[in-house]
This record gives structure tokens, sequence and C-alpha cells, in this order.
């Protein structure tokens, strides 16, 4: 992996600031919902977020100085290398930068940040959630089961024994942090951190509920309902608010992040709300022109081949693919003539073709540059709209 600077393009001794308006700028370009379908992007967008992450931090950075990413392997807090996903990433976004418009209510932005003090808020969950095609066509409604902490019922989620009220945390005073002064590579550096004794709640119980020791918490399965608008991709999710794990002692819930997972469908290719796929005719139906059938994501949709159409042709069949996320548009449906050669052919036919050789033109020595170009580059042209 890259240089952490480089990836962000910002010097070695780049203040807090400067790194973090580098990064929000190339998160945004970058971000899976600017990159529709677009694995670089996504792959890029992990790696300046992984680079972001450990720039931020103070004590990261300095562990990343001096020994690269050798040392920190054993950092504390988001687990790195393997353990960073995709989903890491869009979480750090979110949480600095929030969600940015455009998917609406069902997307994105996220509340402020978590105060250090008081109830701390639970953890998110991620859920991935398989979906096909016709799924991705019509919008749908899953019920999915999750496993959630939820209120301990001995305590309520208060944490205490009978209802016995918390009491200010000796050790901060009921503030929740600590300072730490550090030796560090730029001189004396002083650190807030969560109060180790009260984990930052700033209260501490007397007698722990003996159900869930205190933590206010018990293991639950549930089952959530997320309703999955048409048009979606791989690069999407879907924030299910306040539905994840309840925090310590009666702390807010987090957020449930539904990961969407469109499988590949063999029958097409996709391109953002445009499909495409092939459609084998015989010679006849090509040099006479024809009206065929062609699959579409749920039904089959009639398709007009013109007379004289060459193999690798491209036809386009306006508002027959996908919808677009949260818009009208329809996308189009790309079909590929391939031209079928008979194999096996049984004597009336033989015979037919026979005939046919003897009165048919010869084959140009070579196809008009127009017709002749390769499937790719007329599929790339025919998405570019060229
Ligand atoms: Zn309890
Ligand atoms: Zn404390």
């Amino acid at each position: 992996m890259a240089d952490y600077y480089q990836l962000l393009g910002v010097s070695r001794d780049a203040g807090a600031e400067e790194i973090k308006k580098a990064y929000r700028k190339l998160a945004l370009k970058y971000h899976p919902d600017r990159n529709e379908g677009s694995k670089e992007a996504e792959e890029r967008f992990k790696e300046i977020t992984q680079a972001y992450e450990v720039l931020r931090d103070s004590e990261k950075r300095q562990l990343y100085d001096r020994y690269g990413e050798q040392g920190l392997k054993g950092a504390p807090g988001a687990g790195f290398g393997a353990g960073f996903d995709f989903s890491d990433a869009i979480e750090v976004f979110m949480r600095d930068f929030g969600g940015f418009g455009g998917f609406g209510d069902l997307f994105g932005q996220r509340g402020g940040r978590r105060s250090r003090t008081g109830p701390q808020k639970g953890q998110n969950l991620k859920v991935r959630l398989p979906l096909t095609l016709p799924d991705v066509m019509t919008g749908v409604t899953r019920t999915l089961k999750v496993a959630a902490l939820d209120p301990c019922d001995g305590c309520d989620g208060t944490g205490a024994e009978d209802g016995a009220e918390p009491t200010a945390c000796p050790q901060c005073g009921g503030i929740g942090e600590e300072r730490v002064v550090m030796q560090g590579l730029m001189g004396r550096m002083v650190s807030v951190q969560p109060c180790r004794r009260c984990g930052g709640q700033g209260q501490t119980i007397d007698r722990p509920c003996p159900r869930c020791n205190g933590d206010g918490r018990r293991r639950s399965k549930k089952e959530v309902t997320v309703e999955v608008p048409p048009g979606v991709s791989s690069e999407n999710y879907i924030t299910l608010r306040g539905e994840g794990n309840v925090g310590p002692r009666g702390g807010p819930r987090g957020d449930i992040l539904v990961l969407l997972d469109v499988e590949d469908d063999p029958r097409f290719a996709r391109d953002g709300a445009d499909l495409l796929t092939e459609r084998p005719v015989t010679f006849a139906d090509a040099a006479l022109g024809a009206r065929v059938r062609v699959d579409g994501v749920k039904d089959q949709v009639d398709l007009n081949v013109p007379a004289g159409v060459q193999s690798g042709t491209v036809l386009r069949l306006r508002g027959q693919g996908l919808p677009a996320l949260q818009s009208e548009h329809r996308g189009d449906l790309l079909v590929r003539i391939v031209v079928y050669t008979p194999r096996d052919l049984d004597g009336p036919q033989r015979e037919a073709l026979e005939k046919l050789r003897e009165v048919e033109a010869e084959a140009p020595e070579r196809l008009d540059r127009d017709e002749g170009r390769g499937f790719w580059s007329r599929v790339k042209e025919a998405f570019t709209g060229g």
C-alpha cells in the first residue's frame, strides 16, 4: 500500500485541518455514491479513508511515522490491515462528514458527534443484504434477522441492581475524561481520553446488576424491516437509524447499516441503469430482418432486428433497462446481435444453403469500419451515447 501522506497528497508535517480537508476532497471524488459501479473508486475510497483514519489520530500517526504500517498492528481502535473493509470506510466518512443529500432520508446523514460524557451510544451493526436484478427492478421490502444488544431485563438497562442510582465516578469526578501526557515526536502532548474507571460515562455503579454485570445489556435476536428502493447497486447502503445495539447502561442505540449486495445476473452486464445482453439470431433473420423476443429483467420484450444486421451490432431498447435510483428515469436495454451459424444441418437445410451459395454475392474482403469494430468498443460507444 502506498504511503499514507502520498495517498492524501499532503506533506509529512501537514496539520490536522489540512489532512481533514485533503481527505474530504478526495473522499467526495471517490465516494461510491458518485462512482456507480466502479470497483477502482471503491478501492481508492477505502485506501484514502484508511490513511485518513491513521493520520487524523495523533497517537496512530506517531506510530505510523515511526514504524510504518507495522506499527499500527497493535494499535487500539479500528482494526487495520485486513480488518479495514469498505463498510468501515463508509462509517468513517459518515462519522466525520455525514452523508451528502441526494439519497434522501434512507441513505447517509448521521447525527452529530456523541459527547464524551453521559451514556455512550451503542455500536452500529452491519448486515449484508443479497439482492437480485429483479429486486433492483422493483425495489423490495425485506425482513432481516439481526443479533443485537438490547436493554437488560434485570435492571431495565441501567446496570444497577434494584434500580439503585449510579453515583459520580470518583476517578474523574463525573466528567468522564482524563488527560494523558505523552512524550511524542513533537514534544510533550496532552491527549484527552475517556476515563478508564467509568469508560467515559462519568458514573459508576455501587451494586451492579448480577444478570448483566453492570453493563445494562443482553444479547437478543430481532427482526428489522428494510425497504430497498428500485435502482440500487452494491455501492449503496441503507441506514436504519437507532436500530443497532443499545449503549452500555442505557445509552442510545446505534444504527444498522444494511450493505446491499446485488448478485451478478448471468444474462446481463450492468452499467448504472443500462443493461447489456446478447441475442443470437439465425442467418435468415439477420439477412431478411425479423421481430424477436429478448430477455428483459422480468419479462421478455420485442425487438425489431433490421434487415442486413451484422453480427456484433448493438441495438438499443429505450427504457427497458433498470430504474435509476430515486428518479423517474429508466435505463436502456442494449442488445448485442450475434448471428448464429447452424451446425448439424439436415438434408433439406443443406440443400437450401447450397442453392443459396450458388446465387449469393461474395462476402467483402473486410467489413466497413463501422461494422467491423470489436464488441467492447461498440458497447463502450453505446454506453457513452457516441
Ligand atoms: Zn442488568
Ligand atoms: Zn470516570
